[in-house]
């Protein structure tokens, strides 16, 4: 057959998804990708699952806010959905501890930039009323530093990653929403890495109004889908008093397509977008299996790998220096130091798809997003550790496998 296509047929191929994200794709997600039907996004079923979606979404997000849905896109939508509520002027403290956080931090001046410093500086606008409290990488945003600066602040929002992955920090999220309740301040999280990770209710957290996470980390569902927001009555009732400047990603509108209008559930939804029968379908299940699982037996999975594979990282000499369970973040031992790069770089080389850090210090991030195995967890660590030796370090399979033996067998024995 003859073609006029300029390129042959694009083939990618599989590779272990072990960095930060995006995660390992559930099988059964795919399948429901390419099993949907075709049809259009006011198709019964469609709508149906949107409603169901955003039903199981309350579940998964533990929250009674009506405004709970799904921003189609990646976590960046999510995320512009929830800052559209930041006006030009408004007063806000972004707490920032690596590459995600800093985006938001840009994200935030952007939003609240007058017309004239967005002129001045139009892709790093210098806005006068945000206070950008940047906490050096590797260490975590604590209640104190929230509570200080809200003291002394007193904004109308406050923003902050509950889970920083550029550095794999875990902050201080009671710390954060107490000191925003104590100062009348609207906390704002970004929950992209948590979400699906961690077993936490967002309706346990009263200072914090606006959430936003992403379909490809916890949830496992990278066919593009869907990132889940969710919003307090506080925040919408806010945003209806000053409006924002955006029709795709307003709040409220595009609440209408998931049956939320005029702050009620109604019994199906009206056009705000063309959504797609595959991405709802796929998310409709991708939501399903967290919850046949359940949060809490998933975070409980995470934390048992997660100390399985730093055990075995650690005992052939490299320093870990996050706390999240769905990575680790490490330094090389110290005669590699300075090789990240390299060894990133050969791993991908081999589809095994770790990562550096994407801000300074360079490190590498090693991640089990849906890699929730001891087999997954014992291949990726031997792999690590074949890299190692690649580059002339020490590190003896054996010493993996004990490492990795000894942490399993002592969760084992704990239960
Ligand atoms: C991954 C990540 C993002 C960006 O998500 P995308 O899906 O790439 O848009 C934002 N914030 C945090 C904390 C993240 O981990």
């Amino acid at each position: 057959m003859t073609s006029n296509a300029p390129f042959a047929h694009l083939e990618i191929p599989d590779t272990i998804a072990a960095g930060p994200g995006p995660g390992n794709t559930d099988a059964r997600v795919l399948a429901a990708f390419s099993g949907a039907g075709l049809a259009d996004h006011m198709h019964a079923d469609v709508l149906r699952g949107m409603i169901e979606c955003k039903l199981m979404l309350r579940q998964v997000w533990g929250t009674e806010n009506t405004h709970t849905f799904g921003v189609a896109g990646t976590g960046w939508s999510g995320l512009d959905v929830m800052f559209s509520a930041v006006m030009p002027g408004d007063s806000v403290v972004v707490f920032t501890n690596g590459t995600f956080s800093g985006i938001d931090g840009l994200t935030v001046r952007m939003k609240a930039a007058t017309a004239e410093e967005l002129a001045a500086n139009p892709l790093d606008p210098k806005s006068a009323s945000v206070v950008i409290v940047d906490v050096p990488h590797g260490q975590s945003v604590t209640g104190d530093m929230v509570e200080a600066a809200l003291a002394e602040h007193k904004p109308k929002w406050a923003a902050m990653a509950h889970w920083e992955t550029g550095s794999g920090r875990i902050n201080d999220l009671a710390g954060f929403s107490a000191a925003c309740e104590r100062h009348g301040t609207m906390g704002l999280v970004d929950a992209v890495s948590s979400l699906g990770v961690e077993n936490f209710r967002i309706d346990d957290f009263s200072g914090v109004h606006g959430w936003a996470s992403c379909p490809q980390k916890g949830i496992c569902c990278l066919p593009l889908t869907y990132a889940p927001v969710s919003f307090t009555d506080r925040y919408i009732e806010t945003l209806k008093a000053t409006g924002t400047r955006s029709f795709v990603h307003h709040p409220i509108l595009e609440a209408r397509h998931w049956g939320i209008i005029d702050g009620q559930d109604v019994e199906k939804g009206t056009y705000h977008r063309t959504h797609s029968a595959y991405a709802v379908s796929a998310f409709h299940e991708a939501l399903r299996i967290t919850l046949q699982q359940g949060v809490p037996a998933r975070a409980r999975d995470y934390a048992l790998h997660e100390a399985a594979l730093r055990a075995a990282v650690e005992a052939i000499g490299c320093e870990v220096t996050s706390n999240m369970t769905s990575l680790v973040v490490l330094n090389l031992p110290g005669a590699l130091r300075g090789r990240e790069m390299e060894l990133v770089q050969n791993c991908r080389a081999r589809n095994f798809g770790i990562w550096p850090t994407l801000s300074e210090p360079v490190q590498v991030r090693i991640g089990i997003l849906n890699l929730l195995t001891r087999e997954a967890v014992t291949d990726i660590a031997l792999r690590f550790a074949e890299a190692i030796r690649d580059l002339g370090g020490q590190a003896d399979d054996e010493t993996v496998n004990a490492a990795l033996a000894q942490s399993y067998d002592k969760a084992m024995a704990a239960e």
